[in-house]
């Protein structure tokens, strides 16, 4: 299979040949078109497996037609265990979004570091990559609002759970609109896991790759 078969617009393509990827990998074959369509995914997938940009690409894929909301508030939310997910996964949209008509700007936000830079630069973002808790603390100080919130990322959720997020995660679920589109990757599937995409996931699709 080749990434031209998986829905993916001209510009998008063009972006994963600048990254010279050959072929999508099994997760990106099964989520990508799937994700196009607007499904939930459950998505079982390790580090290594492609699985970011398997919501990467479809994400900016929205952000170039008429899928997403036209207003200056955050559109994108993908919540990461840490910081060092959190900058990697921004850099991935940042990379390809580079060339795409519509420019798209991502932000990776996270704790353990001074929350006013990043107030600032939350000025004209569309795509949040955030931990739980620095992602409260930047709503409550009215520097982020979620209710324009279209598209919900749970990246690595059982590392997440694993480092006592679940009651931010929670918090955070209880603020976002309900009619979204959301994505759930975990490298495994546990009760913790089990029990949060039955909350938030409607009819997903479930990969295991
Ligand atoms: P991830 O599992 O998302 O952390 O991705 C693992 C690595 O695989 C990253 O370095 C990606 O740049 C790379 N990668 C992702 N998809 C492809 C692909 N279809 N072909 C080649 N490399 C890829």
């Amino acid at each position: 299979m080749s990434f031209s078969s998986l829905g993916l617009s001209r510009p998008l393509l063009k972006a994963v040949e600048g990254q010279q990827y050959a072929n999508p990998y099994p997760i990106q074959e099964q989520a990508i078109p799937a994700i196009l369509r607007g499904r939930d995914i459950l998505g079982i997938a390790q580090t290594g497996s492609g699985k970011t940009a398997s919501f990467v690409l479809p994400i900016l894929e929205y952000f170039q037609g008429e899928r997403i909301g036209r207003n200056r508030f955050v559109k994108a939310l993908v919540l990461v265990p840490t910081r060092e997910l959190a900058v990697q996964v921004a850099e991935v949209f940042q990379t390809f979004s580079a060339g795409l008509p519509r420019k798209v700007k991502t932000l990776a936000v996270y704790g353990g570091v001074s929350i006013n830079p990043q107030m600032i630069a939350l000025q004209n973002t569309e795509i949040v990559v955030a931990t739980p808790g620095r992602l409260l603390d930047l709503v409550s100080s009215n520097a982020l609002r979620l209710s324009a919130i279209e598209m919900l990322v749970l990246d690595e959720a059982d590392k997440m759970l694993n480092l006592g997020f679940e009651e931010e995660m929670q918090q955070i679920f209880e603020l976002l609109p309900t009619k979204r589109q959301t994505l759930l990757f975990s490298a495994t599937l546990g009760d913790a896991v089990d029990k949060i995409q039955a909350n938030i996931l409607k009819s997903p699709l479930r990969i295991d790759v």
